[in-house]
């Protein structure tokens, strides 16, 4: 079972692999077989789930928040909500124009705002564990 916003264990696994197994901020390789032994590792909700999740979504109006439990809206990065990069994104000490944040109350969901990634540099994500390359952003369309 997994709760409403949460990553199915496919959902990871496509992560994982789109991200090279390594921290999509730092480049950290990450030891993935345990995370008991070298470097812990977590998923980072991107757009993040908030009190209620996708409960809230109300009959006929609002579509539930599903697209938060894809692989658009998550990111692998070392450490954990409190430690390592996953710790920095949560505390916002990450420069927002990278990405790793998504702001509930914008009109862009993840699918739609480019991430810095270690890997593959600055992409859009896509929600079947793919991602397309595009142009760094300019500081006029961050603030848009
Ligand atoms: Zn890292």
């Amino acid at each position: 079972m997994t709760g409403p916003g949460e990553f199915k264990p496919a959902t990871v696994v496509a992560i994982v692999e789109r991200d090279g197994g390594r921290c999509a901020l730092c480049g950290r390789s990450l030891s993935l077989r345990a995370q008991t032994r070298g470097w812990e590792w977590s998923v980072h909700h991107r757009e993040d789930r908030g009190a209620g999740g996708v409960k809230r979504a109300r009959k006929g109006r609002e579509q539930p928040r599903a697209y938060l439990a894809l692989a658009a809206n998550g990111v692998l990065l070392c450490g954990s909500g409190t430690a390592g990069c996953h710790g920095e994104v949560t505390r916002n000490e990450v420069p927002a124009r990278l990405g790793f944040r998504v702001p509930r109350i914008g009109i862009r969901r993840p699918v739609d705002v480019p991430l810095k990634h270690y890997v593959h540099g600055w992409v859009l994500l896509d929600n079947n564990g793919g991602w397309t390359p595009v142009e760094e952003p300019d500081a006029e369309e961050i603030a848009a």
